[in-house]
C-alpha cells in the first residue's frame, strides 16, 4: 500500500507543488486548506487530490481534519507536510497586535497542532515523516516581518526537538527554509523591491515551486531515513549558513 501524505495548505503555491509531486510519484495525497473553496475546487479538479477545509491555528480542528481522514480512508497520514502559512507585514513599532498573533498562530502553532494531531499514529505505526516549510528569513531576518521571522525560526527549534523524541520510532522531522520563491506570495510584492532582491540572490532568479517539492520528496523518502532535526536551505545561495 503506497504511503499517505498531508500538505497543509496544499491547493495553492508551494504546498500545490508539492501535492502535484507525491501524487506524480505514487503517493496517496490528501491537501488542507482554509478559506479560499474556488482555488480548492480548481485543484481537486485538476489533480484528484480531495481537499479538507480547516484552519490549522486550530488544535480542535486539526485534530477533527485527521478523524475525517482516517473516516474516509481507514489510515493516518504516514507523512505530515507542515506547509500552511501567511504574512502580514509590519515595522514592528506600528504592527497592530493581531497581526503578531495571527502570523504565530498559522505558521508556528500550526505545526505543534498538526503534528500533535498525527504523531501518535507515527508512534504506533513505527514509520513517520515530518517536513515543515520555514523561510530564509528565519535565518536572515527581514525588515517588516518580526512575527513571521519569529515564527519561522520557532519552527526549526520545533524540529530539532520533535527529531529527538521521536528518531528511535522511525520517524524523521525536518524542515526545508527556501528563499524567495515565484508564488502568489512573492507576486504581491512590488516590481522594484522584487529586482532588488533578485540581485541579492547568487543564481539571479526566483526559485520554483517544484524546486521545494523535489527536496520534500527527498526527506519524504526512505533513502533520507538518516536525515533528521535538519534544516535545508533551498535559495539559490542567498542565504549560507
Ligand atoms: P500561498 O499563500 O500561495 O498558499 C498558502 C496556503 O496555505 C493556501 O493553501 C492557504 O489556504 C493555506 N493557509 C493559509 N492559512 C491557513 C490556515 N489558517 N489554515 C489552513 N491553511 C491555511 O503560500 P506560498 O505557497 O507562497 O507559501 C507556502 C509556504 O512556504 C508558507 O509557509 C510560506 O511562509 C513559505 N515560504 C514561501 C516563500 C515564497 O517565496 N512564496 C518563501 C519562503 C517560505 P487558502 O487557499 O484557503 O487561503
Amino acid at each position: 500500500m503506497s504511503r499517505l501524505a498531508l500538505i497543509t495548505g496544499g491547493t495553492r503555491g508551494i504546498g500545490a507543488a508539492i501535492s502535484k509531486a507525491f501524487k506524480k510519484n505514487g503517493y496517496e495525497v490528501v491537501v488542507s486548506y482554509a478559506h479560499n473553496d474556488n482555488a480548492a475546487e480548481s485543484f481537486t479538479k485538476e489533480t484528484g487530490i480531495k481537499a479538507y477545509k480547516w484552519d490549522v491555528s486550530d488544535l480542535k480542528q486539526c485534530e477533527k481534519g485527521i478523524e475525517d481522514i482516517a473516516k474516509d480512508l481507514k489510515r493516518h497520514p504516514d507523512i505530515l507536510i507542515n506547509n500552511a502559512g501567511i504574512t502580514k507585514d509590519s515595522m514592528l513599532h506600528k504592527m497592530p497586535e493581531e497581526y503578531w498573533h495571527d502570523v504565530l498562530k498559522t505558521n508556528l502553532d500550526s505545526c505543534f497542532n498538526m503534528s500533535r494531531s498525527v504523531i501518535r499514529y507515527m508512534r504506533e505505526a513505527g514509520f513517520g515523516r515530518i517536513v515543515s516549510i520555514s523561510s530564509i528569513n528565519a535565518q536572515n531576518g527581514q525588515v517588516g516581518q518580526t512575527n513571521y521571522s519569529a515564527a519561522k525560526a520557532g519552527m526549526l527549534g520545533f524540529t530539532k526537538s520533535l527529531a529527538r523524541e521521536t528518531a528511535s520510532k522511525g520517524i524523521t522531522v525536518n524542515a526545508i527554509a527556501p528563499g524567495y520563491m515565484k508564488t502568489e506570495m512573492t507576486d504581491a510584492v512590488p516590481r522594484d523591491v522584487m529586482e532588488a532582491i533578485i540581485a541579492q540572490i547568487p543564481v539571479r532568479r526566483l526559485g520554483r515551486p517544484e524546486e521545494i517539492a523535489r527536496t520534500v520528496l527527498f526527506l519524504a523518502s526512505d533513502d533520507a531515513g538518516f536525515i533528521t532535526g535538519e534544516t535545508i536551505s533551498v535559495n539559490g545561495g542567498h542565504h549560507m549558513e
